[in-house]
């Protein structure tokens, strides 16, 4: 896959699908930053893979919630490259409960996890890359955030907010030649779903056409694709990647 850019920042790509994100970049040749908020170790290990494979990337802790760490963190990044090409804003957390028992601070802090942080991501991106008139931004929504869940208020108003607010920064960022698209993946096999009953699993597999869980690489692939030179025309989109369960 070809790239203009040089470099990405993937948040949350300690482990799950931001970890599989980062090692396909850095597999077609970008240097990848490697972000966390308390897997250093992980972290520190998913380095190590993309260099035993011969790719370049580097790790860099922060909360994405922490507005000042996350524009310390951009900041680092293009002092240390001189510029920075592309982000996934991919770090996210659940937090379920039915509405009615869910405390106002079980819902905002998912929304400042997902949404708050993704806005914090995409504002910064815009003013480093305008500088270089070029950047393309992935954000990773959820399929919930275009059908809800029972159980999910606060995830599925978080992403329905990132798919929304993705196509307002695709308008903003097209003057300056920046793209922004989202991906709205299904279920996907990573800690965040393990948390599933295997009889809940089950249930699920018979509503979606191709029958199974994606695997975080399926999503990584897509994310490539959206960042790539392939997509050039491509901006404010939702792409999904959910096996067939929303059409
Ligand atoms: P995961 O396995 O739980 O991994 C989450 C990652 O995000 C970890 O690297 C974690 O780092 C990081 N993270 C969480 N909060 C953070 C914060 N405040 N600052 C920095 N990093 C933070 O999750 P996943 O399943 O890979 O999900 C990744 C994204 O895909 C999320 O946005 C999720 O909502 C979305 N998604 C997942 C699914 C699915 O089925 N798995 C479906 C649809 C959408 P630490 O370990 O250091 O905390």
């Amino acid at each position: 896959m070809k790239f203009t850019g040089k470099n990405v920042l993937v948040t949350g790509s300690s482990r799950g699908i931001g970890a599989e994100v980062a090692k396909v970049l850095a597999s077609f040749g970008l240097k990848v930053w490697i972000n966390y908020r308390s897997g250093a170790e992980a972290a520190e290990n998913v380095k190590k893979e993309i260099e035993s494979a011969g790719g370049e990337a580097a790790v860099i802790g922060f909360d994405v919630t922490d507005e000042e760490a996350f524009v310390a963190g951009i900041k680092a990044i293009v002092d240390s490259d001189g510029a920075l090409s592309y982000l996934v804003n991919n770090a996210g957390i659940t937090n379920d409960k039915l509405a009615m028992r869910m405390k106002l601070e079980d819902f905002t802090k998912v929304i400042d996890a997902n949404l708050t942080s993704c806005f914090i991501g995409c504002k910064e991106a815009v003013k480093t890359m305008s500088k270089k008139k070029f950047g393309a931004v992935v954000n990773i929504a959820s399929i919930v955030g275009e059908m809800g869940n029972p159980g999910q208020t606060n995830y599925s108003a978080s992403k329905g907010g990132v798919i929304a607010m993705s196509k307002s920064f695709a308008k903003e960022g097209s003057a300056r030649n920046i793209r922004f698209n989202t991906i709205t993946p299904g279920f996907i096999a990573t800690e965040m779903t393990d948390k599933l009953k295997d009889e809940v699993k089950e249930e699920y597999y018979k509503n979606i056409p191709l029958a199974r869980f994606g695997e975080p690489k399926e999503v990584a692939e897509a994310v490539a694709f959206l960042l790539s030179d392939h997509s050039s025309y491509i901006t404010g989109e939702t792409l999904k990647v959910n096996g067939g369960l929303l059409m």
